[in-house]
């Protein structure tokens, strides 16, 4: 039994001084990750922080052109807003394609980013993980690691980020807006999440005394052509084995831009952006898309396990990016 005592935030600035004062707090919103962790005694925090009730449950337009959605709104709320399925449909889908109705009517945007590894041995307190406890070793590098990362992975972890909102974010290029001891800080989604290197246990950049307040969308929202395509075991409930948020703007049939954004392939969503730029110019066509699968791909290593996520990406990007440019229908 691991004791711990609960409070309720009543603003921002005493949210914020309240976990940088007490020593192992956390802040709790939907609890959907959170007290999963508790319950396997993953996390141990000595102090929980309900923020559900500060002022961060808005959707709104920002003086830049964008949108701004509050780090409180839950994902479903998010998913439906008429403004995001019109102006950015890709972040719906990508947000409807995660977990179950009910989790998603639980589930909060900041939590999301925050949501930890599905990896089974970060869960499994039996068995060494240095996510969980630095130092220890990994579990999966010789285990069963056919859910693990093939992109960007050290010999310290080879975890993946399980996060498929997160995915849409990056290829959005969507702003996280935070605010901690020494004031207000915007992280672009593109350093928010780390790689594992030496220090697995550290998922990102934001700060122990921060809070996520929102995250921001650019004007551009890629709503004429874009696509999510998330594949996994099962068709509902599971996590990607690998996922595609793709995004184009075109002129008739040739790609002005192009944003591709990958999950379940590494420690943090991943974007490369050389990839993208083989397509800028260039009609949409199959053996364009495949190049820019190849070259978003090319340092891509496997494990014993999960060689066939390599393949599974390729296709999977290709695939998007003709559902993206309306070569294929998308389901
Ligand atoms: C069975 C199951 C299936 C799932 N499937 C998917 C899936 O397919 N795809 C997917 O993307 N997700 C999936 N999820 C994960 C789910 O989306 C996350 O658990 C959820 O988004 C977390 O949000 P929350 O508000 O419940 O976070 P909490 O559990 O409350 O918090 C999570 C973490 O975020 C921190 N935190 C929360 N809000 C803030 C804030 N504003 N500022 C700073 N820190 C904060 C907390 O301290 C905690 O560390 C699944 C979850 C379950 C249980
Ligand atoms: S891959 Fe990462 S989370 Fe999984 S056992 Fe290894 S260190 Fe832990």
């Amino acid at each position: 039994m691991n004791p711990f005592s609960y409070s309720r935030a009543e603003n921002v600035a005493g949210a914020v001084s309240e976990v940088s004062r007490v020593r192992t707090a956390k802040f709790i919103a939907g609890g959907t990750n959170l007290i999963d962790l508790m319950k396997e005694n993953v996390a141990r925090p000595r102090h929980l922080i309900d923020i559900t009730r500060l002022p961060l449950n808005r959707i709104q337009d920002t003086d830049e052109g964008g949108l701004r959605i509050g780090a409180l709104v839950t994902n479903s709320d998010t998913a439906y807003n008429p403004q995001v399925e019109m102006r950015y449909p890709l972040l719906s889908r990508a947000i409807l394609s995660g977990a179950s109705p009910q989790l998603r009517n639980m589930a909060t945007n900041g939590g999301n980013l925050l949501q930890r590894t599905r990896c089974y041995y970060f869960y499994d307190t039996a068995t060494p993980c240095n996510k969980r406890e630095r130092g220890t070793g990994c579990s999966a590098l010789e285990g069963f690691n056919r859910m693990h990362a093939v992109l960007g992975a050290s010999d310290q972890c080879v975890a993946v980020h399980p996060s498929d909102m997160s995915v849409a974010l990056l290829a959005l290029d969507a702003v996280v807006q935070v605010r901690g001891t020494d004031g207000y800080r915007s992280i672009p989604i593109t350093d928010f999440h780390r790689l594992p290197g030496d220090t697995p246990d550290i998922d990102t950049n934001l700060g122990a005394d921060e809070i996520i307040l929102s995250i921001d969308l650019p004007p551009k929202g890629f709503a004429d052509h874009h696509a999510y395509l998330k594949v996994r075991d099962r068709t509902s409930y599971a996590f990607a084995l690998v996922s595609v948020a793709a995004a184009l703007e075109m002129s008739g049939s040739t790609i002005n831009d192009a944003r591709i954004a990958l999950g379940g392939v590494a420690h943090r969503p991943w974007r490369n952006k050389d990839s993208e730029a083989l397509l800028h110019g260039k009609p949409a066509s199959e053996e364009n898309f495949q190049n820019a699968a190849d070259a978003i791909l090319k340092d891509a290593r496997g494990l014993q396990y999960n060689s066939f996520k390599i393949v599974l990406a390729r296709r999977a990007i290709v695939r998007a990016l003709k559902h993206a440019a309306h070569l294929e229908k998308q389901q």
